[in-house]
């Protein structure tokens, strides 16, 4: 017998392996093996068996067959071999990715012995006539217990225990087991309570369009969409409840790690021990611990982010994708570059699941899949208990500059008398300025200087708790400017607003306000996101400012203002993507007042673009009417939903050589067939960055010839060679992104 093996490496290839007699009974396809490769053993997967090798040369013999309790389920099986074909990404970088700890030869699963009293035990203990009072301390103390003890925690009976329960196993009194040491991650956390909710009309109507079409068996994807607040957290974990009932499991993505916890939490109170946090920051124990509690069938119930996709969820009845616009959810390095929401409907359909995306504000694409019924439409119009959404009020920073003559606003006279009545009715504030740091420009007024990255195409942004110039993109430093490198002048100018600096006016104008800022640069150190919101939220702050993360999370009641101080942050990324992103950022943040029926929210949103649709559309809180002029816009200029397409960037140390590499590629792609096109070579957006020159090419098929996308895979797939996807040419890498979503 032999066995087809895939090893985690970058290569197209899989590779033969002999049987050994005593291993043929327990080999299977899907299993972990340990087999010798280039004088290592290294952990691979069986993906088929067969009675010849295809493989004439050498063969050697599998190793050993890895005791994980069972085989990877199938439909995960198939979604990782899709993964591979339409990531076009080898199939065990696919498992790398995926299943980071089948790989790995120590699970890092910590053992321990437990030890538990037999029959004979408990007769011995009632026949007693021994001396050795340490034996039947111990016997006396497993007496009164059902389940077995770790033998560690007898230590308080007698220092020796171990020894002594040895001896008391070979009498046949007790016996002995090794067990997984639990490494819960969800233990930690306080067990919030579960609340009894009847469902509204509207989420009544939601859940049992959902129950019908589940009950049908076949596979149905949802867009439930809900203004945030509209109560379809509730409306979902109803829907889990009715598929855990019969037996199957559940996966919740949400959008970040931050957000598990508090999703996990709310299952958790509903449904017990059954379920299991999964993201990429366990530690390795618990990470261990729950992959093979999962394998053994015990959990039923994941929460987590974009990798617990993957989780080996046996018999998978429902998968939610919590807020299925985030960008967090595509997968940008390593390969495979995928998309979780889009890998989450193919799941969906090879374990006949059930798939409920949710959001306040779709993607476009998942907008547009609902219109053409790809997708079934559900809406939550209403926030729940009748809280009304905010007044929404566009401040035009050019008329308040003019106005004002400072040319330099940060804050508006409306946004600081907003702020100033909701401290003196001790109402609590949200701020978002989407910027880090200080000022993101600087450079010197007498010689035309500016402060770039040596290593990046952009500019240092200054950062002035710790006096230092940084780069967003890597983490290049350098000394804050005191006087110009260039020509000493000490004439240097700061250009544009960060967060720093916004906290810096506050404080000035509002000095007796508490002000939190919550960005990158505060929330390093672990739990710290956690902890400013929940200071927050306990009000021991009057104001939260922070970037894009303050966006999402925890709902305030005492919230009645959010203030937005620049809504077009953003907006001018040479990405057709960038409306969007800032409508749904704009839109979300402005649902973060007035959750409260009593407390009445506003948003003020102030801007320099008043007419651009996505500020308005924001403004107005009007989804549908954006929705439909960005599709009428993707449609004239044939983006995404109305094409797909495959994104090739190619990036080097020498420039030269990028752009050689980036015209031979385009030369074996053109002439391309009708209904595609090849646009570039061009440099991207960020034309270097960490180093390496970057020149990109699109391929592009329109829908209407190629709907599945299948045409335009098959093309790139023939013309691109398979070593080009996994090895640099000349010191030229390329990258394929299918579906991108960053095109920078
Ligand atoms: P969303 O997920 O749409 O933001 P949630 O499901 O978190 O909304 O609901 C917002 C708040 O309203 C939560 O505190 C939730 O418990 C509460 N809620 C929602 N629906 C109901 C209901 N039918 N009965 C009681 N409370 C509800
Ligand atoms: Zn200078
Ligand atoms: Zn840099």
């Amino acid at each position: 017998m032999f066995a087809q093996v895939v090893l985690p490496l970058s290569s197209y290839q899989s590779f033969t392996y002999q049987v050994p007699a005593h291993l043929q009974a327990v080999i299977k396809a899907g299993r972990f093996v340990s087999v010798p490769f280039r004088r290592r053993s290294v952990t691979g997967v069986v993906i088929s068996l067969h009675s010849v090798s295809p493989f004439k040369g050498k063969i050697k013999d599998v190793a050993a067959v890895r005791e994980d309790p069972a085989a990877l389920p199938r439909d995960l099986w198939a979604t990782l071999e899709w993964v591979s074909r339409y990531y076009m990404t080898p199939l065990g970088m696919v498992l790398k990715a995926a299943l980071p700890l089948g790989f790995s030869q120590k699970p890092g699963l910590r053992q321990q012995t437990v030890v538990s009293i037999t029959s004979a035990g408990r007769q011995a203990l009632i026949d007693w006539s021994r001396r050795a009072p340490v034996q039947r301390a111990i016997l006396t103390n497993l007496s009164d217990r059902t389940d077995a003890v770790p033998v560690a925690s007898l230590t308080k009976v007698t220092a020796g225990a171990s020894a002594v329960c040895r001896r008391l196993a070979r009498q046949g009194w007790v016996t002995l087991d090794v067990q997984d040491r639990e490494a819960d991650p969800l233990v930690a956390l306080p067990v919030s309570e579960h609340k009894h909710v009847t469902l509204g009309k509207e989420q009544e109507a939601a859940l049992a369009a959902i129950t019908k079409a589940r009950k049908t068996g076949e596979f149905t994807p949802f867009l439930l969409q809900g203004v945030t607040g509209s109560g379809k957290t509730e409306v979902y974990l109803k829907a889990a409840r009715d598929v855990l009932a019969e037996g199957r499991s559940v996966l919740v993505l949400v959008p970040e790690i931050a957000l598990t916890p508090q999703v996990a939490q709310r299952f958790r109170a509903a449904f017990g021990r059954q379920v299991a946090l999964w993201h990429s920051h366990l530690s390795t124990a618990e990470k261990a611990w729950t992959w093979r509690q999962l394998l053994k069938g015990r959990l039923s119930v994941v929460v987590g982010a974009r990798s617990a996709l993957f989780a080996p969820l046996p018999n998978l009845g429902l998968i939610i994708v919590d807020e299925e616009q985030e960008g967090s959810y595509k997968q940008e390095d390593p390969a495979p570059r995928y998309h979780a929401r889009d890998v989450a409907l193919v799941r969906g359909k090879f374990a006949k699941a059930l798939v409920l995306l949710t959001s306040a504000t779709p993607s476009v694409e998942s907008y547009y899949n609902g219109l053409t019924g790809r997708f079934t439409n559900v809406e939550l119009t209403q926030r729940f208990g009748g809280a009304a959404y905010p007044r929404v009020r566009l401040v035009d920073l050019n008329v308040e500059r003019r106005r004002t003559g400072n040319y330099r606003l940060v804050l508006s006279e409306v946004l600081v008398e907003a702020i100033r009545a909701r401290i003196e009715r001790h109402e609590q504030v949200i701020l978002l300025q989407n910027r880090r740091g200080f000022a993101p420009i600087s450079g010197c007024n007498d010689c035309g200087y500016t402060a770039t990255c040596p290593n990046c195409a952009v500019s240092l942004t200054y950062h002035k708790g710790p006096q230092t110039l940084i780069c967003h993109y890597c983490s290049h430093t350098a000394p804050g400017p005191e006087a110009c490198p260039e020509c000493d002048s000490p004439h240097i100018y700061l250009h544009g607003v960060g967060t720093e600096q916004v906290e810096e006016l506050l404080n000035q104008l509002f000095p007796a306000a508490a002000v939190v800022r919550m960005d990158a640069d505060t929330t390093r150190r672990r739990g710290a996101h956690q902890r400013i919101l929940q200071a927050f939220a306990d009000g021991r702050y009057d104001i939260l400012l922070g970037t894009q993360m303050i966006a999402k999370g925890l709902d305030f009641h005492n919230v009645t203002l959010v203030g937005v101080i620049n809504g077009d942050t953003g907006l001018s990324l040479p990405d057709f993507r960038s409306g969007e992103r800032t409508f749904q950022l704009v839109y979300q943040v402005c649902g973060r007042a007035g959750r409260h029926r009593d407390k009445p929210g506003e948003a003020i949103i102030q801007t320099n673009h008043p007419n651009d649709t996505a500020i308005k559309a924001a403004a107005r809180l009007d989804s549908h009417r954006f929705y439909n002029q960005v599709l009428a816009e993707r449609k004239e200029l044939l983006y995404p939903p109305f094409s797909r397409l495959i994104r090739l960037l190619l990036q080097g140390q020498d420039s030269e050589n990028v752009w050689r590499t980036a015209q031979e590629l385009r030369s074996r792609l053109i002439p391309s067939p009708k209904g595609m096109t090849l646009l570039g070579p061009a440099s991207a957006p960020f034309e270097r960055l960490r180093g390496l020159w970057r020149v990109h090419l699109l391929l592009r098929s329109s829908r209407e010839l190629d709907p599945g996308g299948q045409r335009l895979h098959r093309y790139a797939l023939s013309r691109i060679p398979r070593t080009w996807h996994i090895r640099s040419q000349k010191g030229v890498r390329l990258k394929i992104d299918v579906d991108p979503v960053n095109l920078l």
